[in-house]
């Protein structure tokens, strides 16, 4: 891709690179050092430089020729006196990376118009993110200028690893060529050309990258012209190749992913006018693809290509010797909307394709101005249970197990509360499922585990309570966490409560959904001594052959079975077939939702140990429990 390499300048081998990083946010310069100057010396660096500058070998560069020194402002003006200060000391910045907005000082524009008034030569990469200016706004400003490159953020630390090995070695050069600048003029010009390619092209792929992505669907949703469409394709079992079959594996599918996509958008077509913008793919990164349609915005011919597209996508690919099956959801949203921004359009179909992959997966769907209030009241939700833990919104309630042959209180199941403020209790199913997506559910389902405990522990001590148990749910992320049996064993130990008197409940589907990964850790949470309970049985696609697969000690009958018992006798039988294969298996029985006495009766005939239910009691806070 590029023709020439810096030591055939003989370019000295080793140099410091100096790098400022201008912004307001602290943790932003960590990272920054992470990324180009880690503690040790990272080898990736060198290959990546390497391939930049077309180096056939790492060798070709020492391993400390890439030496980045770091310096930090926090502000445009503490930024400009650090410019300032290095040029009066002959040792000038290479690069400075430059955040967009910097409150209370100058913006990241007028920093960078300062910053070229003090060293002309300095290469700068802004830092934005996509709510701020757009790139024409700054080109407005600043003018079209080589030395000015563009970082989204969220940052990709290759991205910056890159963007920093190539804008040195262009400063570099353009220092050189201040001697012989002919002679470099066209080297430094192909540099950057390939410079374009690397910041706008996916390198596995050979699509256009997110960069490039923006460049071309800009003018179409800027200009009034025919309309466009545009899907958002996420592949359905991506993660589960990459993970079982390996990272090369994973590329590889992407590549035959990129084949059929590209042979589909070569297909000829009823809008193809000559001279007409063609269709085009792009990768935004990791499994996730954009499909732009440039010139019809007609909902039912983009849901016929929709519909090729998926079609064309869902035989088995073959990786070596496996045949896997990766079938797309895809997200449609159309220019009908009126973007005037394409970061919208893309965000718009990206919510679709999460309808998509929610409602099925395999299909499309297109986008809705409901699903965008749905989107904003989830990210709100999402942004205050962020707070809820800090801010002491979260509660246990605890709702009594009894043994229904006694009528007496057996246990508690610890439940999660949540009252946001200005909106009251929000339904635990929904909010927990959220925290799951966002992986907030660790520190969540930690705080549950030490609460419910603690309380155990607290009613343990009161005279004839030392009999109770608890049970505490946790969830299918918590079990994929290979820590949980060592946080439990700490609680037990930090709280004295012996193991045998906690019960955790994990739903039938997160053990059916994953069996390999959750079955060592249902035998470490059994070895350690506390109760395993398979709640909500009946629910999920429930098989009576995974009571003998797992180590279970309670089962828990869902109460859309105890709701349907009294109506329909065959619910009846089956709950006396389960009771009896769990009693044969020693694995006790819990009926849940029980709100009869005519239930109860029932239950109490079909020998169930446990009813858990309104009839008994409603979930309480832990200071309501035992009162009365
Ligand atoms: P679950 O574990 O099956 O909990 C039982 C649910 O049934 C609770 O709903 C409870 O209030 C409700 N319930 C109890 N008796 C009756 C009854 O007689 N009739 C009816 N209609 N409902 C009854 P809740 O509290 O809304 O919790 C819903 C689900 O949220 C729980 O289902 C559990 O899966 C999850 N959840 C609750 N707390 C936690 C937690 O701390 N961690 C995790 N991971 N999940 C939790
Ligand atoms: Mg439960
Ligand atoms: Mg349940």
């Amino acid at each position: 891709m590029i023709s020439t390499s810096p030591n055939s300048l003989n370019l000295p081998k080793h140099r410091t690179r100096r790098v400022l990083v201008i912004d307001d946010t602290e943790s932003i310069h960590d990272d920054f050092r992470m990324t180009l100057a880690p503690p040790k010396a990272d080898a990736s660096l060198a290959l990546e430089a390497a391939a930049i500058f077309g180096d056939e070998t790492p060798e070709a560069l020492p391993s400390d020729a890439q030496d980045f020194v770091i310096d930090s402002a926090y502000q445009g003006e503490d930024g400009c006196k650090k410019v300032c200060h290095a040029l009066a000391h002959g040792d000038p910045y290479a690069v400075a990376f430059v955040d967009m907005r910097m409150p209370p000082g100058w913006d990241g524009l007028e920093t960078i118009e300062r910053l070229w008034e003090v060293d002309p030569d300095l290469q700068i990469v802004i830092c934005s993110a996509y709510s701020d200016y757009s790139w024409e706004d700054i080109i407005q400003r600043l003018g079209v200028n080589d030395q000015l490159l563009l970082l989204k953020k969220p940052f990709d630390t290759a991205e910056v690893s890159q963007l920093a090995v190539a804008l040195t070695q262009k400063w570099e050069l353009a220092q050189q060529a201040g001697m012989k600048f002919s002679e470099l003029q066209g080297m430094v010009d192909r540099q950057t050309e390939a410079l374009r390619q690397l910041a706008y092209c996916d390198k596995l792929t050979g699509l256009p990258n997110r960069a490039g992505l923006f460049e071309q669907l800009r003018p179409l949703v800027t200009e009034s012209g025919d309309g466009f469409g545009l899907f958002f394709l996420d592949f359905d079992r991506f993660k589960l190749v990459n993970d079982s079959l390996g990272h090369d594996m994973g590329d590889e599918l992407l590549i035959q992913i990129t084949q059929r996509i590209n042979q589909v958008l070569a297909q000829p077509d009823t809008i193809d006018v000559e001279d007409a913008p063609k269709p085009f793919a792009s990768r935004l990164g990791g499994d996730e693809f954009v499909v732009v349609w440039p010139g019809c915005a007609d909902h039912d011919w983009l849901d016929a290509k929709a519909q090729t597209l998926l079609s064309a996508l869902r035989p088995a690919y073959t990786l070596g010797r496996h045949q896997v099956t990766s079938t797309a959801s895809i997200g449609v949203t159309t220019s009908q909307i009126g973007y005037t921004r394409a970061e919208d359009a893309i965000r718009d179909a990206d919510v679709a394709m999460y309808q998509a992959k929610n409602t099925g997966k395999d299909r499309a769907c297109f986008f809705t101005m409901q699903m965008h209030d749905q989107a904003v009241e989830r990210l709100g939700l999402e942004e205050g249970l962020a707070k809820a833990l800090t801010q002491d919104e979260l509660a246990l309630f605890y709702q009594p197990i009894v043994d229904v042959q006694t009528g007496q209180t057996a246990g508690f199941e610890a439940l999660i509360r949540w009252d946001r403020p200005g909106s009251g209790f929000v339904n635990p199913e929904y909010f927990i499922s959220i925290a799951e997506e966002t992986g907030q559910i660790i520190e969540i389902g930690q705080w549950v585990l030490d609460t419910a405990i603690q309380q155990h522990a607290q009613w343990r001590r009161q005279p004839g309570h030392e009999h109770l148990f608890m049970s505490i749910n946790l969830s299918k992320r918590q079990l994929v966490d290979s820590s949980i049996a060592e946080t439990i064993r700490d609680l037990l130990k930090k709280h004295d409560v012996p193991a045998q008197t906690i019960k955790v409940e994990i739903t039938e589907t997160a053990i059916m959904e994953n069996p390999e990964t959750v079955a060592p850790v249902l035998d470490e949470l059994r070895a350690l001594g506390v109760g395993l309970s398979m709640d909500d049985f009946g629910k999920g696609h429930s098989s009576l052959s995974c009571l003998h697969q797992f180590p279970l000690t309670t089962l828990k009958i869902d109460r859309l079975f105890i709701k349907n018992m009294e109506e329909h006798r065959e619910y009846g039988a089956i709950i006396q077939a389960i009771i009896v294969l769990a009693k044969n298996l020693g694995i006790d029985v819990v009926a849940e939702g029980i709100e009869t006495d005519a239930q109860l009766a029932q239950l109490q005939a079909l020998d169930c140990d446990y009813a858990q239910g309104y009839f008994f009691s409603r979930p309480a806070p832990a200071h309501e429990v035992f009162e009365g």
